[in-house]
């Protein structure tokens, strides 16, 4: 058996597309959704990040502002920034780039976005939406992850869901969206005992833990439906080899550039044994941007109503 696969490039296009008459909308009525992106210090992978969502915003008409504070900027100092943003009446949707440096005060700045203008949904009050199932802004990832099993008509109603990983921003808001469409769920962490029972009672199986290949063959049940949300880079050639000895594509691309990305379940298993899989690159982490661009034009839509 082999896995059909869950194309998150795929998915993230149609979203887009579906995004964009919205946003011609908005254009005509009064001006382009606006997202504000404030990014502390030149960390590489929040660079690539931040430039990749400003690219998305691009190309798609909303309008982007950013800010980009050095690494020593104070508490107060970003507060004032992220208030900024907040009271500027051009400015639908606000975030700041995680992780911040240790001396920021993380809570409160997450506190200090406005949760109208909460474009990442962690603000507290939106995770009590969140909870409580109202609408609100949802967190990108997870929510992405529902939209991806929808567009495939992959049921969730009544399907035993394990969500392995806790995160505030992926695993528990994860888990408790799955709830609301009437899942049944547990979530795994680290201190799970006997995790490859709890794997194998799924027939949804979402891992989000941040550890290479670490749901294995021995975790899978036959026809589960698969959501490797986790990114790895991986640069152990012995590992690499194991992993991906049926991928010869792969193993080219790993010689080239001495690394390569590694989802949190092991390839060729997640392939053979699943009903239906994200492939890592290419299966989650297209949703996120995609969430990202549909919570900011939700916003605007708001504001401009
Ligand atoms: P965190 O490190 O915040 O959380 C990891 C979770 O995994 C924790 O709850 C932890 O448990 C659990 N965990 C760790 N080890 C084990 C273990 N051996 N057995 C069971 N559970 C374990 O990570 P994030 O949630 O932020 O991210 C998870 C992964 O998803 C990462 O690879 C990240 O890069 C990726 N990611 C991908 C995105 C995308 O767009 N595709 C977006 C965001 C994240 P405990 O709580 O007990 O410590």
């Amino acid at each position: 058996m082999s896995g059909v696969v869950l194309d998150g490039k795929k998915i993230n296009q149609d979203i887009l597309n579906d995004l964009r008459p919205r946003i011609e909308a908005l254009r005509a009525k009064a001006r382009a959704p606006s997202l504000a992106v404030v990014l502390v210090g030149n960390d590489p992978a929040s660079q690539i990040y931040v430039r990749n969502k400003i690219k998305a915003c691009q190309d798609l008409g909303i309008r982007s502002l950013d800010a980009t504070p050095s690494a020593e900027i104070g508490t107060q100092d970003l507060l004032g920034i992220v208030r900024r943003f907040n009271n500027d009446p051009q400015v639908d949707a606000v975030l700041v780039q995680s992780p911040l440096p240790k001396h920021i005060d993380e809570r409160e700045i997450l506190l200090a976005i406005d949760p109208t203008k909460d474009a990442d949904g962690f603000h507290p009050f939106n995770v009590g939406c969140l909870v409580a199932n109202w609408p609100a802004p949802r967190a990108c990832t997870p929510a992405g992850v529902i939209e991806m099993l929808k567009r495939y008509q992959i049921p969730i109603a009544g399907k035993r869901a394990i969500v392995v990983g806790r995160s505030d921003i992926v695993g528990k808001p994860m888990a408790l969206m799955l709830l609301h469409e009437n899942a049944t769920v547990t979530i795994c962490h680290s201190k799970t005992k006997d995790l490859e029972t709890e794997c194998r009672r799924a027939e949804i199986l979402v891992a989000a833990i941040g550890k290479p290949a670490l749901i294995t063959r021995d975790h899978l049940s036959p026809g589960v439906v698969v959501v490797d949300v986790g990114m790895n880079r991986l640069s152990d050639e012995p590992e690499v080899q194991r992993l991906f000895a049926h991928d010869a594509r792969r193993i080219a691309a790993f010689a080239k550039n001495g690394s390569t990305l590694v989802g949190d379940v092991e390839p060729l298993a997640m392939q053979e044994v699943s009903a239906a899989y994200t492939p890592v690159p290419g299966g989650v982490g297209p949703l996120t941007i995609a969430m990202l661009m549909a919570n900011t034009v939700r916003l605007a839509e708001q504001h401009l109503a």
